[in-house]
């Protein structure tokens, strides 16, 4: 199954990232390593390498290949940091980091989706990531400090929480919303000081406060709908993300 669509992988990463000017070996690599497609709903298998997000039920979506390139390169990962991942949705991001960091823990508020995406994660093996039902609006204390935290939906603003559970040097990554538009903001603690850089315009799903662990929710990929239609919601729903 991991070797199925490696051309499509290599091609994706190719055209998607290293053109684009992501360059970060590690990222690369990862990239063309982790079988995307078995992150998406089986109908969107077809479409798992192309440039932009899908949804992948619950109302949720999966990111395009290059914000999770460009979100993982960002980070600046070595190999040997905990990292908190924040939104979980497919856990496709979350298995990226597990090959550029040592430990990683992922929350997400919508209990069926953690379930869902720890299932995918556990079936291909991988032991070095946790996946909680969790509202990360909070961050996670009880796992704190981390060497990096990366929030995969657009808040209103900075949870108060997310910085204090930073190490000294780290880097916090967070789609933060500016009127219609989202920007990616990266800080980074540096001693009693944080340094704020904005990265591009970038379009996620709302970050939420609580969580969901009810199945109760609409899923855009219920029995009912065909493909087409939930592709076709996703695409004005979420363009970009
Ligand atoms: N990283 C994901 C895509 C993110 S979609 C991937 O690789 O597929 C954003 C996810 O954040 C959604 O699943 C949404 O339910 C979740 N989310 C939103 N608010 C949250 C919160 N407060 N805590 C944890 N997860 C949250």
């Amino acid at each position: 199954m991991i070797h199925e669509y490696s051309v499509a992988r290599r091609r994706m990463v190719e055209e998607q990232i290293s053109e684009a000017g992501l360059s970060d070996q590690r990222v690369l690599q990862a990239m063309k390593e982790v079988p995307r497609h078995l992150f998406v709903p089986q109908l969107l298998i077809p479409r798992a390498h192309q440039p932009s997000a899908l949804p992948i039920g619950f109302g949720q979506t999966i990111s395009k290949p290059f914000t999770v390139g460009l979100m993982s390169t960002l980070l600046e990962l070595k190999g040997h940091e905990k990292v908190l991942e924040i939104g979980t949705g497919s856990g496709y991001q979350g298995a990226i980091l597990a090959h550029l960091a040592q430990k990683v823990i992922s929350v997400e508020r919508i209990a069926p989706l953690a379930d869902q995406s720890r299932e995918t994660l556990k079936n291909l093996g991988y032991h070095n990531i946790t996946v909680l039902a969790h509202d990360g609006t909070t961050g996670y204390a009880d796992h704190a400090p981390f060497d990096a935290i990366m929030v995969t939906a657009c808040a209103p603003h900075l949870p108060p929480h997310l910085l204090s559970q930073l190490k000294d040097g780290g880097y916090l990554l967070i789609p933060v919303s500016a009127g219609d538009d989202q920007i990616l903001y990266r800080y980074q603690r540096r001693g009693s000081e944080v340094l704020v850089e904005q990265s591009v315009s970038c379009r996620f799903v709302p970050l939420l406060e609580g969580v969901k662990i009810s199945d109760a929710v609409t899923s855009d990929l219920s029995p009912t709908q065909t493909g087409e239609t939930a592709t076709e919601q996703s695409a004005e729903g979420d363009p970009l993300a």
